[in-house]
């Protein structure tokens, strides 16, 4: 069995069918990469695995414990994290600060604005946070302040942060769109890198296909809401009916 068990998992938007009788099984410890056209259903997917949606059928279970029901928050602290498509950092914040605020929200189970005062003068934190900061080979931006960063640096930051919470699922949702070549083949060394690092499993929606091969160990194709294909990187690449679906040949 895999960390992560989609079953039979349908979601409809009114007249929309978003999701029908998704399976997906997630190998502990590995890449698994979720691809399709747009409007697929990828996002929707991944809000279900978080908490932001609740399908209408199936289950959904990390770890052999149902997340169906749980709050965003409660399925975070079961070990999931996940990164947004656009980037959800603190503008107004210090690198430093920003990356304290998960390192706090892991030991003292939350962040409430009031708490930031306390947070600032808490030397363990700081020090947690500066400790994550070089694992992220951002030492030297912890001044900075996070809307002045690049994209590329932003999205660094905001893996960081949901790294400083110990996940043991990692999911991101397009980590690269809209990202310059550079900072995309950054983001791929970043994740080969915490992979090497750590236990961890990754799911990963991306549209690169370029990222896809460079990380994946498994892909599952979406198409109109149901998996197409789930297979190796090699096989995905020749599968005749990926090739019709995604790549439009
Ligand atoms: P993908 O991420 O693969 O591009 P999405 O999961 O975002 O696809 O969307 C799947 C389908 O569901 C699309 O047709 C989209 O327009 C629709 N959809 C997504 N979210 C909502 C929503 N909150 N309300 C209504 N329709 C939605
Ligand atoms: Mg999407």
């Amino acid at each position: 069995m895999g960390i992560l068990e989609v079953r039979d998992v349908s979601k409809n938007f009114g007249g929309l069918k978003a999701l029908s009788d998704v399976n997906l099984s997630v190998a502990e410890g590995t890449v698994h990469a979720i691809i399709g056209p747009n409007g697929a259903g990828k996002s929707t997917l991944l809000n279900c695995l978080v908490g932001k949606l609740i399908p209408d059928t199936g289950s959904v279970s990390f770890e052999g414990q149902s997340v169906l029901g749980r709050k965003p928050h409660e399925i975070n602290q079961m070990g999931i994290s996940r990164v947004f498509q656009t980037p959800e950092i603190f503008g107004d914040l210090s690198v430093l600060e920003n990356m304290m605020i998960p390192c706090f929200a892991k030991r003292d189970g939350a962040f409430e604005l009031n708490a930031y005062g306390r947070m600032m003068a808490d030397g363990e934190i700081v020090e947690r946070a500066e400790h994550m900061l070089e694992d992220m080979n951002m030492a030297d931006k912890r001044k900075m302040h996070a809307a002045s960063m690049s994209r590329g640096d932003k999205r660094r930051l905001e893996i960081g942060m949901c790294l400083a919470q110990e996940p043991r699922l990692l999911l991101l949702d397009e980590p690269t769109a809209g990202m310059a070549r550079a900072d995309t083949n950054n983001t791929i060394d970043l994740l080969k890198q915490i992979k090497e690092d750590r236990p961890i499993t990754i799911a990963i929606i991306e549209h690169d296909m370029h990222v896809v091969f460079s990380l994946a160990e498994r892909i599952t194709v979406l198409a109109q809401g149901t998996p197409l294909v789930e297979d190796t990187p090699a096989n995905i690449k020749g599968h005749p009916k990926v090739r019709e679906a995604y790549l439009g040949e």
